[in-house]
């Protein structure tokens, strides 16, 4: 049984225009390419192939729009922090991603970050960007079954420190469920919320 089981794609949009109509509540999920954030999404939804791979990390510019819940939107951005974007498409994330914060339904940010690697300069100017309040800002540290407990721990303490005030974090594996059943509830406070409109 899914855990969502009205969750379906919307659409993808390749410019503001294309963003589904601003209405209800959208949470984006956003985190570096290769962060484990389509792994991420695919878990907490509970549908494999939902959220997918670009088999070119950095090449995929989308917002994938997937509706959660009715009137209840998950949007997955871009991966950010790969060297090979091309220009171009790069100078496209600023307008896209100043009409997504500025919608009246955008309320809620999760981030993907690779355990191992923590909190970096970039997913901290992405949550800074976001703006959402620390009640919605929530940080996966992906991939924790690739690192032993203690350093796992580690890692956690590390990352709360850096978001105190800004957001909470927890531990995640899309591969092994760690920390399935608390993302998933902070999924299903987030969706129980009032809309705006
Ligand atoms: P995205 O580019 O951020 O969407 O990342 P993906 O979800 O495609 O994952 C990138 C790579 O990390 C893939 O090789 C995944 O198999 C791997 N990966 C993702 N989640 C996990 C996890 O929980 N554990 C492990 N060990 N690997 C993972």
């Amino acid at each position: 049984m899914s855990q969502f089981p009205g969750v379906q794609f919307l659409t993808s949009a390749a410019a503001p225009a294309q963003f589904p109509p601003d209405q209800g509540w959208e949470m984006a999920v956003a985190g570096r390419s290769n962060s484990g954030k389509s792994s991420a999404i695919n878990a907490l939804l509970g549908r494999n192939g939902l959220a997918r791979t670009s088999r070119t990390p950095g090449r995929t510019q989308l917002y994938n729009y997937f509706e959660v819940a009715p009137g209840r939107r998950l949007v997955d951005l871009p991966g950010y922090g790969h060297a090979s974007v091309p220009g171009a498409i790069r100078a496209t994330w600023g307008p896209m991603a100043d009409a997504l914060r500025q919608r009246e339904s955008f309320a809620a940010v999760m981030v993907v970050v690779d355990c191992r690697r923590g909190v970096g300069e970039l997913d901290l100017a992405l949550i800074a960007w976001a703006a959402r309040p620390p009640q919605r800002t929530h940080v996966l540290l992906s991939k924790s079954d690739k690192l032993p407990r203690g350093q796992a721990l580690t890692a956690l303490r590390e990352a709360e420190a850096a978001l105190e005030g800004i957001g909470s974090c927890q531990l995640f594996s899309a591969h092994k469920g760690v920390g399935l059943d608390d993302a998933r509830a902070v999924l299903r406070r987030w969706l129980a919320e009032p809309t705006k409109k």
